[in-house]
């Protein structure tokens, strides 16, 4: 890019809104994976901070005339280096579209701009009496575009799904400019082909997403959260299917190795209860009254003793509560300086004990170690791969392939959260066939005919 394409640029924002200088630049380059595996940024890269789609509209406008690629960047929390610009490009920042235009108590319904923060929607939202919104990725820094590209599920995904089951609506700029409205609020909308689901998922690669309808819930006023220690994991996971069958669906089912509870809470200056037993699940219940809480907590003790549980442990109070969830969200800076990657693999639930086995016994040919954090109830399985002397291991890439055959052998999926992003493209072959691949790449190119949108994100030629 030259210095005229930065006076354009500073035309469209306002100069202070076009950042070129390298120490600006910098913080605008990477996301949250581990340092070892991001994709490197291409520094010349400039990031441009429009204020509303129209602005973003004219910003794609020029690059689509003059070629220039574009990346956006949400929240930067993604863990699969989507926002990262590999080539030199215009980073389109969201930060300042930052408005909550409506929520809509009648329809239950949010209208927000793309760089809405989940702690922003959050916060609002305790303004309004009795609404409340259920998806939770594990950082509240994630925008809401950010989130409906990237299909974000989390914790609570076991009792309302991902992303996309509540997004209604979303006004999209496409890679030349032209701006769509995609949906709306309604519940029921069957009209062609659903451009807006084809879009949520796509990590920035079919258009930009300036503005997202969501759907909002009523807000459960009792919640709880059960400790249950198991001794055995298969017994654990049995239970697992167990709860899920009783028709008391938790808000969250979360298992972690035991040395990460106990070793995340010692490192928070906390400890661990549950003392006995190998394998823990949390258990997050939440219900609208004091009676439906007894009631599922009862059919969700009775299930774990079933299935061999010691005593369960009960935190009612709302600051045990969060000291249990902020031992299970910080078990990653327990672990953070041992790993070089992480994975993000599911299989069907049913799967679960035997995949989670062989996940450890091939750990233990190779000499070393595999950290298991699961969305348990939803199959969804967080695993990594440790450094070696400080380094990343000569055998990372072929022990990846072999973690991957392990997937594929259950019948799962690379990637159940965090995506393919930048650094899963090769990885992506190994799952879909030529033919999906190529009907991806078909997509891509009636969207995207330059190819300037985020490239070597997801597909590749
Ligand atoms: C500690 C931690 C815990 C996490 N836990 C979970 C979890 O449990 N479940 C889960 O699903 N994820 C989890 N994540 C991942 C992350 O929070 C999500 O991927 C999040 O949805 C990304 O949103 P973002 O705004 O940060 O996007 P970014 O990281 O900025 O971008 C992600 C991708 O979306 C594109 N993009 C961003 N905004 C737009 C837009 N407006 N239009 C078009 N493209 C856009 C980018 O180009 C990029 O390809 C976790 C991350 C962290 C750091």
């Amino acid at each position: 890019m030259t210095e005229k394409d930065y006076d354009a640029l500073r035309t469209i924002v306002g100069r202070d809104f076009v950042l070129v200088n390298r120490e600006q630049t910098a913080a605008y380059m990477y996301d949250e994976v581990e340092p070892e595996f991001r994709p490197p940024a291409n520094i010349d890269s400039i990031v441009v901070k429009p204020s509303d789609t129209d602005e973003v509209s004219e910003i794609v406008r020029y690059a689509y005339e003059h070629d220039i690629p574009i990346v956006v960047r949400g929240g930067g929390t993604g863990l699969a280096g989507g926002c990262t610009p590999v080539v030199e490009s215009i980073v389109i920042s969201m930060e300042r579209l930052n408005h909550i235009f409506e929520i809509d108590e009648k329809n239950m319904m949010a209208v927000l701009e793309c760089g809405v923060t989940l702690m922003q929607l959050l916060e609002e939202l305790e303004k309004h009496e009795g609404l409340g919104f259920p998806v939770h990725p594990g950082d509240e820094g994630a925008q809401m575009g950010g989130m409906a590209v990237t299909n974000a599920g989390g914790a609570r995904a076991v009792r309302h799904g991902v992303m996309r089951k509540h997004i209604m609506g979303i006004e999209a700029v496409l890679p030349n400019g032209e701006i769509l409205q995609l949906g709306g609020k309604l519940v029921k909308n069957n009209a062609g082909y659903n451009l807006c689901q084809l879009i949520l998922g796509s990590e920035g690669t079919l258009a930009i997403v300036t503005k997202v309808i969501l759907k909002l819930y009523p807000k459960e006023k009792c919640s709880c959260t059960i400790i249950a220690p198991f001794e055995d994991f298969g017994d654990a996971c049995n239970a697992v299917t167990d709860i899920l069958h009783s028709g008391t669906i938790p808000l969250a089912v979360e298992y972690m190795d035991k040395k990460l509870f106990t070793g995340t809470a010692e490192m928070l200056g906390l400890k661990w209860q549950a003392e006995k037993g190998n394998s823990d699940l949390m258990i997050i219940l939440s219900e609208k009254t004091e009676d439906r809480m007894f009631e599922a907590v009862e059919t969700v003790q009775n299930i774990c003793e079933k299935h061999n549980c010691y005593e369960t442990l009960i935190a009612e109070k709302k600051s045990e509560q969060d000291e249990l969830l902020k031992i299970r969200s910080e078990h990653y800076s327990y672990i953070v300086d041992s790993i070089c990657d992480s994975f993000d693999y599911a299989v069907p639930v049913s799967e679960i004990p035997n995949f989670i086995a062989d996940l450890k016994h091939l750990a233990e040919e190779y000499h070393t170690g595999n950290n298991i954090v699961a969305h348990i109830a939803d199959g969804n399985v967080h695993g990594d791969m440790w450094y070696v002397d400080g380094k990343v291991p000569v055998y990372a890439e072929e022990y990846k392939k072999r973690m991957y055959d392990l997937v594929f052998h259950y019948g799962g999926t690379i990637t159940g959260e965090h995506g393919i992003g930048k650094i899963r493209v090769d990885d992506l072959k190994l799952q879909k066939n030529e033919t999906e691949l190529n009907l991806m790449r078909g997509i891509k190119k009636v969207f995207d005919p330059k190819g300037i949108l985020n490239p070597g994100t997801v597909i590749n030629g």
